[in-house]
């Protein structure tokens, strides 16, 4: 080895510096400017994230959430040809949502994309001219499989209608994945916090990722690399928008261990699935249902710090109890949650919904949310007690007494210091 670099390495090759897109006015001149709120599709602008011409870029970050890394290290592997363009024939919505006027109300949506499932149409102009746009929000159907929701039929709790649940014991839904698109100004201001102070946590703990959150203040939207929601819809999409028609439902935030593979420490799957029983029931009955799933895994702290907990919990003198419970998760990660539900009714606001009518859910922290945003809640729904696993005492009595919606007594320190969990073996 001379030490020389090789002639084919990619830093000496002609074309293949790193251009660093940091510095105000480089290459902004082809980006459509950008006013959130806007009720004109074409006055908002659309969001071009794509990293295909980068003068026509106007927003910090790319697509896809955490999967755009998925998508460099294709590029970097040599498997995806690097400015790749969508072909987007026959990708547009099955079924159409909005407009809305909460979409031309720049406080009541600042995490999402109001025109994002429908950029197909509204920006077709754009597209036509060269700009690389890409939807962050696409709408399908599909059927679901359940074994909850069979053991719900063979117990006469539910009947098939051929319409909202099929024969073969299927639901049909409206699916819609959505990817966040923060709009910085409004983020901040959700959470009482300046822009500046924002932008630089947001640099600072990412590891200085994106600089253009200290040096672009003119770029005003962030694609995160976060994980974003999914929407499913029992029923009539449309009835979302209409305050008359029952609205059931839940605002869930993922919880891998117990949605997926059925960890009994705690009450995700059962409540998710005793939801998702409701909006049927709910649909069958004349109104519509959903599920509003967020990528939150372990209250947004993460698997891994989640798993520690667990061990903390079930190895802390007295074995896992309910009323160390928080004390626990708080000790790992500093706090005893990350999910911020402030930034939660956004989704709601662009399915248009203005009242829920029976919301299956106990957080306190998403009660206040929705109903904070000007969305109105009826009944609130609690998990049955039957469907709480033995297991899982600790965190709902921990809970319910932190808060959580009850019909029930609330338990004293005493009551709680006596709800143990199962140890570890
Ligand atoms: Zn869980």
């Amino acid at each position: 080895m001379t030490g020389e670099p090789p002639p084919d390495k990619p830093a000496s090759a002609p074309g293949k510096h790193i251009r660093l897109t940091s510095h105000p006015g480089q290459g902004a001149s082809g980006a459509p400017p950008l006013q959130w709120g806007a009720a004109d599709p074409l006055a908002r602008g659309p969001v071009v994230g794509s990293t295909t011409n980068r003068s026509q870029r106007n927003v910090i970050g790319s697509h896809s959430g955490s999967y755009g890394v998925y998508r460099a290290l294709a590029v970097a592997a040599g498997n995806l040809v690097k400015g790749h363009r969508a072909d987007l024939t026959n990708t547009a919505p099955t079924d159409p949502v909005g407009p809305h006027p909460q979409w031309a109300d720049p406080q009541k949506i600042v995490s999402i994309d109001p025109w994002g499932a429908s950029v197909q149409t509204v920006f077709a102009d754009f597209l036509e001219r060269g700009y690389d746009i890409r939807p962050t929000i696409a709408v399908t159907k599909a059927h679901i499989h359940l074994p909850e929701i069979r053991q719900a039929i063979a117990f006469q709790r539910l009947k098939p209608d051929g319409r909202i649940l099929l024969d073969d014991a299927s639901a049909a839904v409206t699916k819609i994945a959505v990817e966040p698109v923060w709009w910085l100004p409004g983020v901040a201001q959700r959470f009482g916090v300046s822009e500046a102070d924002l932008r630089r946590a947001l640099f600072e703990e990412t590891g200085g990722m994106y600089p253009e959150l200290v040096t672009r203040s003119d770029l005003e939207v962030f694609l995160p690399p976060i994980g974003g929601q999914t929407l499913y819809v029992f029923g009539d999409l449309r009835h979302l928008a209409d305050p008359t028609v029952t609205l059931t439902a839940r605002v869930h935030d993922e919880c891998n261990g117990s949605d997926v593979f059925g960890s009994d420490i705690c009450t995700c799957r059962p409540y998710l699935t005793h939801a998702i029983e409701e909006c049927i029931q709910g649909a069958q009955d004349g109104g519509v249902g959903l599920i509003a799933y967020s990528r939150k895994e372990g209250r947004a702290l993460g698997e891994v710090t989640k798993f520690l907990v667990y061990n903390a919990r079930k190895r802390q003198e007295g074995g896992d109890r309910a009323d160390k419970y928080f004390l626990r998760t708080e000790c790992v990660a500093g706090v005893q949650d990350m999910r911020f539900q402030e930034l939660m009714p956004d989704v709601l606001h662009w399915l248009g919904i203005r009242r829920i009518h029976r919301l299956v859910s106990m957080s306190n922290d998403k009660y206040d949310a929705i109903t904070g945003s000007g969305i109105e809640v009826g009944e609130r729904i609690k998990i049955p007690d039957a469907l709480v696993p033995a297991d899982a005492k600790v965190e709902i009595e921990a809970k319910i007494a932190a808060g959580y919606f009850t019909d029930g007594a609330v338990p004293t320190e005493a009551d709680l210091a006596a709800v143990k969990g199962r140890g570890l073996e």
